[in-house]
């Protein structure tokens, strides 16, 4: 069965989403650590503990393995417009991208948003190269830093310490901040327009980690 979540931020705008860090090879710097961005994961504190939260992302990890989740996933986005994948956690293994791959190809009314770390692995180029090359659908690659720093023509968002902090003219502001925390009709994040977005650090894990960062 397609358990779909819907967070306060995104408009009411339904996600498909997995359990987060179990599903997140591309957030370990090395054994045991998480690289800077992932440190004060939202997906790990919160609601995201509740037991009745975290139940769809664990039958989710079960689900996208049947042979007919493609056909029923593409059924479930039926009226939807926007759509952004995971919430919480990544596509962590090859068939599972493969799989939203085809849903995005059987969905050309949807504008699929799908941020992700799994481009630190080679064998994922080409699929999310064909996901790109798909008018409907924005893949961003998320920079590990939480002080602006990217790498133009590969990052598609960065953690940054302060609104008032952006690298450059060439990354776009994310404004929730300036509305309770919600998307309030902006739709930059799945837009082909919007190169990279900043996201302002907030939540007293990530202030602190800049904190120690910064000492
Ligand atoms: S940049 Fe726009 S669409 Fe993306 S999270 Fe921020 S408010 Fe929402």
């Amino acid at each position: 069965m397609i358990r779909i979540s819907v967070t306060s931020k995104l408009d009411g705008i339904r996600s498909w989403s997995l359990q987060a860090i179990d599903t997140c090879p591309g957030s370990i710097s090395s054994p045991g650590v998480l690289v800077d961005a992932c440190k004060g994961c939202y997906a790990t504190t919160g609601n995201y503990r509740f037991p009745n939260v975290k139940a769809p992302r664990l039958e989710n990890g079960q689900d996208w393995q049947r042979l007919d989740w493609v056909d029923d996933m593409v059924k479930e986005l039926d009226s939807d417009r926007y759509f952004r994948w995971f919430d919480s956690g990544d596509v962590y293994t090859l068939g599972l991208a493969e799989k939203i791959l085809e849903v995005m190809q059987r969905t050309p009314w949807v504008k699929h948003w799908l941020p992700t770390r799994m481009h630190k692995f080679p064998k994922f180029a080409l699929v999310f190269r064909e996901m790109q090359n798909l008018e409907n659908v924005r893949v961003r690659f998320s920079s590990d830093s939480i002080n602006g720093e990217y790498i133009a023509g590969l990052h598609g968002s960065v953690i940054v310490a302060a609104a008032d902090t952006l690298p450059d003219d060439h990354v776009t502001l994310c404004k929730a901040y300036e509305n309770a925390g919600k998307c309030s009709g902006c739709r930059a994040c799945y837009s082909k327009d919007v190169d990279v977005i900043a996201y302002p650090a907030h939540g007293k894990t990530m202030l602190k980690i800049i904190r120690i960062n910064k000492a």
